[in-house]
């Protein structure tokens, strides 16, 4: 059975990078009826902070990253580690050592050395534990250490390029490679499916399965994500929290429809899939060696695609929270029923929920507000027609968007001025945007009176 694992370090909030990694993990784990673990690395207490955690975990659940066993904290399992490395010591593989840091460096000062870091000066010393003692792994001298990495291929070095590195530190903390070895043994994880950067630990991985007798699981390396400049994707220079993408209105399934593509695709090269879809045709060996541009603007185009096959309803359900957030949203019961029927207009024009609230604003705010100089420069001049159109308002029988329309319309007709051109200066006296709904339905729904009350507002600002 495939069993995978995703085992983020609580240090910063949860990036797109790590969503495609959990992303991955949970479709190879889905598409054979396997399990994923979502294991906490958190041993580094320093650098661990409680929120982070379930900063992922809800970050997670929003995406629809399930997990079948866990959260479980490599914390709590210190006690364990510390045995299994020790009984590395029985076994010849391990063995404790007492240098310090500048008594290696100065050594290899000394020395022909041409390969720095830690020379095996306590291999045959058969030190005792004190409290100033590391355990350190004892690499084989001699031969070669292979990854079979299936998106990497074979990755073959010599052991004699692999320190004897560290499992233990003094006080007993164990360090990154063995917890992360120990875990995936006792957790049985088939397959090792994570970040690139952890490429160059594996030969140590392997080393370890190979001592304490197990079998190293199927690795597979995924190449980073970068931005435009080419640079990999940085949690402090790229704003690419899962949270801010969430908060700004992108949809989970379309974050999650594009966060698949980068590194992969289907043998079609279609976009857009549904998450079963995916799933059922995702396969590591296709997962492609190089880096990846992740780019918002992409996503954003993805987004907008969902959100226009969203239901009036759900559109409505999902827009809320937004509106909610204006302090000019009151929701009774006859604004969320214009909501809904504001609903297909709305989805055309938006990419992000997060930008319909300033499209239907001039529909449910009170008043509007329009920057100067836009008012300078598209009202004022045509303080005349302005009120004109008032007084048609005023005259029709009906303000629905069909009268306002012919009303306009004969309105062009008349003044020889052209529906685009006639439309511009009203719609920035009545909603203080140069663009935004139709104008036709965005009057009806804002109804008579407001509209009125704004034109005859703007004409006579203008003529003031
Ligand atoms: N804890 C590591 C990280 O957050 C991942 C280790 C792994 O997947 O093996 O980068």
């Amino acid at each position: 059975m495939i069993r995978v694992r995703f085992a983020p370090s609580p240090t910063g909030y949860f990036h797109v990078g790590g969503a495609r990694t959990a992303l991955y993990n949970w479709m190879l784990a889905k598409q054979s009826g396997g399990k994923f673990v979502l294991r906490i690395e958190d041993t580094d207490a320093e650098r661990n902070k409680e929120e982070w955690v379930d900063g992922i975990c809800n970050a997670m659940s929003w995406l629809g990253i399930t997990w079948d066993e866990g959260p479980i904290r490599q914390s709590s399992r210190t006690q364990r580690h510390v045995e299994m490395a020790l009984s590395l010591i029985e076994k010849g593989d391990a063995y404790y050592c007492d240098c310090r840091r500048e008594d290696v460096e100065e050594r290899n000062k000394a020395s022909e050395r041409t390969k720095q870091g830690y020379d095996g000066y306590c291999r045959e010393r058969n030190l005792e534990k004190s409290p100033t003692t590391v355990l350190r792994y004892k690499v084989p001298a001699d031969g070669s250490t292979t990854v079979n990495d299936l998106v990497r291929g074979e990755v073959v070095v010599a052991n004699e390029n692999i320190d004897d590195f560290v499992l233990l530190k003094a006080n007993e903390s164990p360090l990154f490679v063995l917890a992360n070895v120990v875990d995936d043994i006792d957790m049985e994880i088939s397959h090792v499916l994570r970040a690139e950067e952890h490429l160059p630990n594996t030969p140590k991985a392997v080393l370890l399965f190979k001592s304490f007798g197990k079998e190293a699981p199927l690795f597979a390396h995924v190449p980073v994500l970068v931005n435009e400049k080419r640079q990999k994707l940085s949690k402090r220079r790229d704003r690419v929290a899962v949270e801010d993408f969430k908060d700004k209105g992108f949809l989970p399934e379309a974050m999650i429809n594009y966060l698949a593509l980068l590194g992969w695709s289907p043998k079609d090269n279609r976009e857009f899939m549904t998450l079963e879809e995916m799933t059922a045709e995702f396969s590591i060996e296709d997962v492609g060696h190089s880096p990846s541009f992740f780019d918002e603007k992409k996503m954003e185009h993805f987004n907008g695609v969902y959100i226009r096959a969203l239901s009036d309803t759900d559109f409505v359900h999902l827009v809320l929270p937004f509106m909610e957030k204006s302090n000019w949203w009151e929701g009774s019961d006859e604004n969320r029923e214009k909501l809904f029927r504001l609903a297909s207009i709305t989805k055309e024009r938006v990419s992000l929920l997060g930008q319909a609230p300033d499209l239907l604003m001039p529909i449910f705010a009170p008043s509007i507000v329009v920057d100067d100089t836009l008012f300078e420069k598209e009202v004022s001049p045509h303080s005349n027609l302005i009120s004109q159109v008032a007084v048609l308002c005023q005259e029709l029988d009906c303000f629905d968007a069909p009268s306002i329309e012919a009303m306009l319309r004969d309105l062009s007709a008349t003044s020889e001025i052209p529906l685009r051109k006639l439309q511009a200066p009203i719609r920035v006296a009545t909603t203080g945007a140069k663009a935004g709904l139709p104008l036709f339905e965005l009057w009806e729904h804002t109804g008579r009176e407001r509209i009125i009350e704004r034109l005859i507002a703007a004409s006579q600002n203008s003529n003031s």
